[in-house]
């Protein structure tokens, strides 16, 4: 019978810790059968310990590829033979492919993101950008960005040990894609308020706002908001965060982090299988997943 698990079946999956509660394995098995690939998507809780030797499985059980989250990101790019250029750029993966035995390590997030803006008619290519946050979600997305020909893009960060660390990993993705990247200080209202009137797009990479925190917002005031400039928030739990509300409040267009979350998976299958994701079936099965 068709799509039937048979004796040529390929897996795929997830390595985490916790990995039991990922969306992950209703996208990429509901778009395998939708495609016709004979594989399955299965969630692995892997110790940190057994990362390597879960990796070396990989290639040991001919599996397609895995993706990888917290907090196998930076550790798994030891264990891969090559990687991207935005993977190299961050130091992280969240993706590998098996290619009759080599490992290839990409970072789709960054990915996932563009692709969300586009298909919400945010055009930002050439032009100015700013983003809250210089962690992981953001890292991806500023590096992405600036690959992909964003021009110059304001980093606001609270200045903690992290915000020190953080500098000359920017300066590098800078020097490299030929990207102005300036990192500041997030309680720096003056330079945000420049920054974010010299922008054609703010993008929140911070949890702030996140359930259940639903009252708090990352900016410090809403007139720094206005019509054309649009908002995208990473976060997708509430779909609508305070700060997505201000935003439409002032007349602008106002994405969640879900296409983000659907286009990296969506990235993460072509890569495996050479196949669109049919995105328009998963998503309103991730928005219900998400609602339960
Ligand atoms: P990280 O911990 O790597 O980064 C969090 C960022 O938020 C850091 O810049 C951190 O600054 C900042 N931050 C945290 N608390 C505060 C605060 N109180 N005030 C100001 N800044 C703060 O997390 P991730 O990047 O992995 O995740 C960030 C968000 O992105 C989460 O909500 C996550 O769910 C979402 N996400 C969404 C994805 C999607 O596909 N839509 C994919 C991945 C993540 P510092 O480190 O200096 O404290």
């Amino acid at each position: 019978m068709e799509n039937e698990i048979s004796g040529k079946t390929r897996l795929a999956g997830l390595y985490a810790l916790p990995a039991r509660h990922s969306f992950s394995p209703m996208m990429h098995t509901t778009s395998f059968k939708a495609t016709g690939v004979d594989a399955v998507y299965l969630s692995f809780d892997v110790q940190p310990e057994r990362l390597a030797k879960s990796i070396q499985a990989i290639r040991d059980l001919e599996m397609l590829g895995i993706n990888l989250s917290m907090p196998h990101k930076m550790e798994a790019v030891k264990y891969v033979d090559e990687l991207s250029q935005a993977a190299r750029l961050i130091g992280a993966i969240n993706t590998i492919v098996n290619q009759d035995g080599k490992l290839i390590g990409h970072i789709t997030d960054g990915i996932g993101c563009m692709e969300s803006l586009k298909q919400n008619g945010i055009e930002i290519i050439g032009k100015r950008m700013t983003i809250l946050g210089a962690g992981g979600a953001a890292t991806a997305i500023i590096t992405q960005a600036a690959i992909d020909g964003v021009q110059a893009i304001d980093v606001f960060n609270i200045k903690d040990d992290f915000y020190q660390k953080i500098e000359p990993k920017l300066a590098m993705i800078a020097e490299e894609t030929n990207c102005q990247i300036q990192l500041h200080d997030l309680a720096d209202e003056q330079q945000l308020s420049e920054a974010l009137a010299a922008s054609s797009l703010l993008i929140n990479a911070t949890r702030i706002g996140m359930a259940p925190n639903t009252d708090q917002m990352p900016l410090p005031n809403e007139s720094l908001l206005r019509k054309d400039l649009p908002v995208f928030d990473v976060i997708y739990h509430p779909g609508e965060t305070k700060l997505l509300k201000a935003a439409k409040a002032a007349g602008a267009t106002a994405v969640n982090g879900l296409g983000m979350l659907l286009y990296q998976g969506a990235a993460a299958f072509k890569l495996w299988t050479g196949k669109e994701m049919p995105v328009e079936m998963i998503q309103p099965l991730l928005e219900e997943a998400i609602k339960n």
